[in-house]
């Protein structure tokens, strides 16, 4: 989103190196293994001619996968002007971490398409999608078993609807075909509850971390999200939904950035209100009761108890670091720190939700979707009544017992058995409250790491490291 990264000496592939060499200090691992970690273990980088009215433009396209240390591999595509391979090395690397940590047993990958889909007209959109779909599938890059593709900046479920139906014409025999990609539409086999995941994950994170007495004290915030002020950067599904949530729990709005700029209003913004008014207008600029702050990131910079950075990569920099006065950074989007403003911000006391932690529930329920089309069944469908109908017998004898009577509402709430939603939401938040417990009990024991990103690295070179020695391959 911005370009205000003045003093980018590093590639994003190699601020991501960094943070694992720095992370690695604190393990002892056999020799070379850090080496091979670190490596993307197969890129592919294609070109490949689609006929836009009358002319052939050639579409620069790729699918990294990172680690094979867990089959199959799994991580977004992406669709942006700003799509390289250095930086779909360093998103496939972060997905590698994203999974260990989250204890989603996939090895890391990512996928990007070099356009601007704004520039294209959906039937050219699907044209490229499902070439670039058949280019994987002749390198043998995307299968239910071998690399799983989901939804990332600029694609959605109806991209990966695409996707399936190419690889379903290709593998019309293949009876677990529709795990080869996640994000799916529900009515195609998707999951409920995908859309919103990352964004629902971010909240998550973020609430459990803010329940911590002593961390928040170390802030100089009382504990809980109610009433506590927060900016976002990017209104796109991650930043949508985590605002969303942030604000059902009594969080309030006080800044936006996007592409068109940013605005402030210190006693709220009424997220509702300014996604209408961004529809109407085209812009999040000129919102009633908002300023119009003079630059699309300024807003970052305003004053807050929680930066919620949920665009691109390479956001906050040493450039605005020393600038931002929120107490607490929430990760949402992958990459947003670079390693020099990391350090600032540390030095400043800020806490960073790193990335990896904060938005890996969009590959949480990406695997539950994996799962659901191996197992060719809706979760719920087998024990929904059956819960149901225990539970309605045991109020019943409750009521025998005392001789009281419950409402039929009452009785609704009790007996409820489990949909495919509720599983899909209560997992999420098992899993980012059973992660935050990992590193944060990793953190206590290493007091020499500074900073949460650096424990979190820890945790996840661990257990990547783990299965490496598991293997064999580094005794
Ligand atoms: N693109 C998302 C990410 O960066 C989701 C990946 C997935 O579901 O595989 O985490």
């Amino acid at each position: 989103m911005s370009d205000g990264n003045l003093k980018k000496e590093t590639s994003f592939y190699q601020n991501v190196e960094s943070y694992v060499e720095k992370a690695a200090k604190y393990l002892k691992l056999p020799k070379g293994l850090i080496g091979q970690i670190k490596e993307c273990n197969s890129v592919y980088k294609m070109h490949f001619p689609i006929k836009i009215k009358g002319e052939y433009q050639v579409i620069e396209a790729y699918r990294i996968q990172h680690s094979h240390h867990r089959v199959p591999t799994k991580g977004g595509i992406r669709f942006s002007l700003g799509v390289n391979q250095d930086e779909v090395m360093a998103l496939a690397s972060l997905m590698t971490y994203k999974c260990a940590i989250v204890d989603v047993p996939f090895g890391g990958a990512k996928g990007g398409i070099k356009i601007d889909p704004k520039s294209y007209s959906q039937n050219q959109l699907e044209r490229i999608t499902r070439r670039y779909t058949a280019e994987l599938i002749k390198k043998n890059f995307i299968g239910p078993a071998i690399d799983v593709p989901a939804p990332d900046y600029g694609t959605n479920a109806k991209v990966m609807g695409w996707i399936l139906d190419t690889y379903l014409s290709y593998n019309p025999d293949q009876i677990d075909a529709y795990g080869c990609v996640t994000g799916k539409p529900v009515g195609l086999n998707g999951i409920r509850g995908r859309t919103e995941a990352t964004g629902l994950g971010v909240f998550y994170g973020i609430r459990e971390m803010m329940k911590k007495k002593s961390e928040m004290a170390k802030l100089g915030l009382s504990t809980g999200i109610k009433g506590k002020t927060f900016v976002v950067q990017g209104l796109g599904n991650v930043g949508y939904y985590a605002a969303k949530f942030m604000i059902d729990e009594g969080a309030v709005l006080v800044g936006v950035c996007e592409y068109e700029g940013s605005i402030y209003n210190a006693e709220g913004i009424n997220l509702t209100a300014l996604m209408k008014h961004r529809k109407e207008t085209g812009s999040i600029m000129g919102m009633p009761g908002s300023t119009d702050l003079e630059d699309r990131t300024k807003a970052m910079e305003m004053p807050c108890d929680i930066l919620i950075p949920a665009a691109l990569e390479n956001q906050i920099t040493a450039e605005n670091a020393g600038r931002i006065q929120a107490k607490i950074i929430g990760e949402a989007a992958n990459g947003p720190t670079t390693p020099d403003a990391d350090e600032i911000l540390i030095d400043k006391g800020v806490l960073i939700i790193p990335d990896m932690y904060l938005n890996a529930g969009g590959v949480t329920v990406s695997y539950f979707e994996w799962l659901k089309n191996l197992s060719h069944v809706r979760f719920g469908r087998m024990d929904k009544r059956f819960t149901q109908s225990s539970y309605m017998g045991i109020v019943e004898s409750v009521e025998k017992m005392t001789n009281k009577k419950l409402s039929l509402k009452e009785k609704k709430v009790l007996t409820h058995g489990a949909d495919e939603i509720d599983l899909v939401y209560s997992g999420l938040e098992e899993t980012m409250i059973e992660s935050l417990e990992a590193i944060m009990n990793t953190w206590k024991r290493n007091k020499q790491v500074k900073d949460m990103r650096t424990a979190a690295y820890v945790v996840a070179l661990s257990k990547v490291a783990d299965a490496y020695i598991s293997m064999g391959i580094f005794p």
